[in-house]
């Protein structure tokens, strides 16, 4: 069987917007600019060391149909939810929550000053899976997998790179979620399923993505957001820059949306429906 190189099919520079009590940050995914990119519904970039863009933090609010994926660079949040998990994410922690029918958590900034990076990825759930019990994975920096190929390091979160799978697993996207380090003058290839969405969101430094034999690929700066077309593989250069981006993948679930804030269903009526049961003080059931 032939293989196919992924190119870039679009660039889209990330939007500076506010969200939560007034978090600043850059969203590149429920932009004005690409609204869905199926089955992903929104990637933010917080990255800030002024705490006046950070300290409001994300209050008490629900989720519903949706999975959200909170990885940390740099700094420390604190979360807690209706569950009853919380805890802090640090450095190179992951939190792959499955909000399913309902859930009501908090994600507030564990300190008053210093750098606090990072990234919350929406992950959309399939009709038949949105109203799913909801599920929660935690996974400390220590237990994800970092290879080093070639002098680039992937830290593996979900997904297999040279045969080492991720340590979140079951989710329904069946995603891949890297994050990969690349000196200058290094190279870099990964296998994508072929169908499946996929983007880089490159955040540190510049690289040529979207080799093709001896076609070169396309420069990107960060912060940016590429979009890869369809294809196998990807296949990554630095000249005299390092970088290091994420690299997500997930399959498309071809539905339609829906989509109220922090709410994302099929239809109207699903959204009322959860608006409703948030009025009546049913969305989150009483325990027996
Ligand atoms: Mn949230």
């Amino acid at each position: 069987m032939t293989t196919k190189p992924r190119t870039i099919q679009r660039l889209v520079e990330p939007q500076l917007t506010s969200d939560g009590a007034g978090v600043r940050l850059r969203r590149s995914i429920a932009s004005a600019r690409l609204d869905y990119l199926d089955p992903f519904l929104l990637l933010d970039e917080f990255r800030s060391d002024d705490p006046d863009d950070y300290i409001a933090g994300f209050p008490m609010h629900p989720h519903r149909g949706i999975e959200t994926v909170t990885y940390m660079i740099a700094g420390e949040v604190n979360h807690r939810d209706t569950l009853g998990n919380s805890g802090t994410i640090g450095p190179g922690d992951v939190q792959w929550m499955t909000a399913g029918r309902a859930i009501m958590h908090e994600e507030m900034p564990a300190q008053r000053d210093g750098l606090l990076h990072g990234y919350q990825l929406w992950v959309n759930l399939p009709a038949r899976d949105k109203m799913m019990p909801p599920r929660y994975q935690d996974i400390t920096a220590a237990r994800i997998p970092e290879i080093t190929r070639h002098n680039v390091t992937v830290r593996v979160i979900t997904g297999t790179v040279d045969g080492v799978q991720g340590p979140v697993t079951d989710i329904i996207a069946n995603p891949t979620y890297l994050d990969v380090s690349m000196p200058a003058n290094s190279r870099f290839a990964q296998p994508i399923p072929r169908g499946h969405t996929a983007f880089a969101y490159v955040f540190q430094g510049q690289g040529i993505f979207g080799i093709v034999g001896t076609k070169d690929g396309t420069p990107i700066v960060s912060p940016t957001l590429a979009i890869l077309s369809d294809g196998d593989r990807i296949e990554v250069r630095t000249t005299d820059h390092p970088a290091r981006f994420l690299l997500v993948s997930g399959k498309p679930i071809g539905e339609p949306i829906a989509r109220y804030g922090p709410f994302v269903m099929n239809t109207r009526e699903e959204i009322q429906q959860t608006l409703q049961e948030l009025r009546d003080g049913t969305f989150i059931p009483k325990p027996a």
